[in-house]
């Protein structure tokens, strides 16, 4: 079997699911449908042999939620499709090292009548995901450092404006808790002239641990980030998230040096 060193593929997969539903309104039957365009989902690889690649991708499919509800036979043919491409143009992806790969999929299915609502939850409807953030981010943005109470019921109302009338509490909680991140990001950085950013090159992926943050490896073309005092080695963009919760090294707890931010 032969791999290629250092190769290494960005899949993308657009998903677009059709939700129908039929039911009965004043003696007629209506049809009801709703289509879904799903954020692309992407996952990324190092070049191994078919076998691997085969297993690798039927792990991330799995993770895609719009084909959640696709038989296995289905997520097979999409596996074995997705393979038989990626084999096909192996020589490209060779040269380029990271290319972006687009699978359309699309697929109806049948639910029974429902609350719209009910749908466009199940759905993770895009739109309506960013009409609520928008809202929340307006009408809660003066309100941060206030009562978790009034920033619940703030939330509340910014859901409902979105046009989203019944939902639960711990819908509004998992807003509040994006609200409380979004108030803590950003704050502390890492002082630029203490640390080493580097950007990832072919050798470095064998000589960098994983990014013990986020459980993935370096890839090329990546901004890592050495570490002062310890030297230890991240993802870039994963110690500056990591630091907003706590400014040690999440392997060896040294302290880093970093600066404060006041918007
Ligand atoms: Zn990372
Ligand atoms: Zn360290």
């Amino acid at each position: 079997m032969e791999t290629v060193t250092y190769a290494q593929f960005m899949v993308m997969v657009q998903v677009d699911v059709v939700y129908k539903s039929e039911h009965e309104w004043n003696g007629k039957k209506l049809t009801r449908s709703l289509l879904v365009s799903g954020d692309n989902d992407c996952f990324r690889f190092s070049c191994f042999p078919t076998q691997v690649i085969k297993d690798v991708l039927a792990v991330e499919i799995e993770r895609i939620l719009p084909l959640a509800k696709l038989t296995s036979e289905d997520k097979t043919s999409i596996v074995l499709g997705l393979v038989d491409r990626l084999m096909k143009q192996r020589r490209t992806w060779s040269e380029q090292k990271w290319i972006p790969y687009k699978v359309r999929v699309e697929k109806t299915v049948m639910v029974p009548p429902v609350d719209m609502e009910a749908m466009l939850e199940e759905a993770k409807d895009q739109n309506l995901l960013e009409s609520i953030g928008t809202n929340v981010a307006k009408m809660v943005g003066s309100l941060l450092g206030k009562s978790d109470d009034l920033l619940m019921e703030t939330i509340r109302d910014a859901i409902r404006e979105a046009g989203l009338t019944q939902f639960p509490d711990s819908y509004t909680e998992s807003w509040l808790t994006w609200v409380q991140r979004q108030d803590n990001c950003s704050r502390l950085f890492l002082q630029p002239n203490r640390h080493k950013f580097v950007k990832v090159l072919g050798p470095d992926m064998d000589l960098f641990d994983t990014c013990c943050i986020c459980q993935e490896d370096f890839y090329l073309g990546e901004y890592a980030t050495v570490t002062s005092p310890c030297s230890h080695v991240f993802h870039s963009s994963c110690i500056a998230d990591w630091i907003n919760k706590s400014p040690k090294c999440p392997l060896c707890c040294a302290q880093l040096e970093v600066y404060t931010w006041y918007d």
